[in-house]
């Protein structure tokens, strides 16, 4: 047991951000944390075996210029000092409350929502503050309400774990009622129809942070990136690592932005796998909310989510049981292949049988 008084408070008060589980591979059909069941593009398996032949002795680009004239280019940005890359878009989610959120100071996130914008905020010694969505997933008046301490608010969108998204128009209304920077972390836009893109050129203080672990299949080479205005990227990269992202994911994510077509087939099959999914759940009588993202969330009346939950896992499918206090539990199936979720699909009409 380490000596908490050796650390900062902040560190010696928070509790650790618990990511989804990530047994062995093989030995679940793991529905449980958003990765694309596809492989990624053949193109950026390539590009990775190229890098590895390249000098790798030597330092990276710190700025990883490549990938951020491909995505400035794939993006329709003004130019490549848009862009800011990072160690997967959590690293950018760091950076962001590394530089805007002081000790004591305070964000704000939806509820529910993604976890880790709290533990962000803890390590920062800052304070968090839950906005609760409406009952139709939509963001009350609250949530645009302007005050002294508040530096920094995070939005998924589309959300996590409900999929649910608030449409570009209230963005940009709730980004005027605030004084703060408005983060829209885009990590499933596109797996959506809209998204805020278009927004940032408009005002500085919404940015957009986006991802390659889900749509492009590449949770495993760590990499994502933010969208802001030039000014606002350089005063960022002041606090990144100088050599933030390594050599072969700069080569991954620069060829993956030439890769718009397999990502157009990708996002049309999961997409339709996903209704299929939502149909079949809402069939065996859950409430199912309608998802612009590659996962579903539902809720069954019976309320027995932990124990479907095992059920599942003890069928070796992996879902995601999640538990929002004073608001509710349910479960946040993720969009596999079509043999994924039917074997998912069976296992639950078995257990509901
Ligand atoms: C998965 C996820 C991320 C993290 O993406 P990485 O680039 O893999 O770090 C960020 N935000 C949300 C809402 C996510 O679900």
């Amino acid at each position: 047991m380490a000596d908490k008084s050796l650390f900062r408070p902040a560190l010696a008060r928070m509790m650790a951000y618990a990511p989804g589980e990530q047994p062995p591979p093989g030995k679940y059909i793991k529905l449980n944390t958003n990765e694309n069941p596809y492989p990624p593009p053949p193109a950026v398996v390539d590009a990775i075996r190229v890098a590895a032949g390249g000098p790798l002795n030597r330092y990276p680009d710190p700025m990883a210029t490549a990938f951020r004239r491909a995505a400035a280019e794939r993006l329709n940005l003004p130019g490549p000092d848009w862009v800011l890359a990072g160690n997967g878009s959590d690293e950018i989610l760091t950076l962001l409350v590394r530089g805007f959120v002081g000790e004591g100071q305070k964000l704000r996130l939806p509820y529910p929502s993604y976890v880790l914008y709290r533990t962000l905020a803890d390590i920062q010694g800052a304070a968090w503050e839950q906005v609760a969505f409406d009952d139709d997933w939509a963001l009350p008046e609250t949530f645009g309400k302007s005050d002294q301490d508040l530096r920094l608010v995070l939005l998924p969108n589309p959300n996590s774990p409900s999929g649910t998204v608030v449409s570009p128009d209230r963005v940009s209304q709730l980004a005027d009622s605030l004084d703060c920077p408005l983060i829209v972390d885009e990590a499933y836009a596109d797996f959506a129809e809209d998204n805020c893109l278009d927004l940032v050129q408009h005002n500085q203080r919404i940015m957009v942070t986006r991802t390659l672990s889900k749509s492009y299949g590449l949770a495993g080479i760590r990499f994502g990136f933010l969208v802001a205005q030039p000014e606002v990227i350089a005063e960022l990269a002041k606090i990144k690592d100088s050599y933030n992202c390594d050599g072969l994911s700069i080569a991954a994510a620069t060829a993956a932005m030439g890769c718009g077509d397999w990502l157009r087939k990708v996002q049309e099959k999961m997409n339709a796998t996903r209704g299929r999914l939502a149909e079949r759940l809402s069939d065996l009588g859950f409430d199912v909310v309608p998802s612009h993202a590659n996962f579903v969330w539902c809720q069954h009346p019976n309320g027995k989510h932990q124990q479907l939950y095992e059920f599942l896992k003890k069928n070796q499918i992996l879902v995601r049981y999640m538990e929002f206090p004073d608001w509710g539990d349910g479960l946040r199936i993720s969009v596999g292949t079509d043999e994924q979720i039917d074997a998912c699909l069976m296992i639950i009409e078995r257990y509901l049988a």
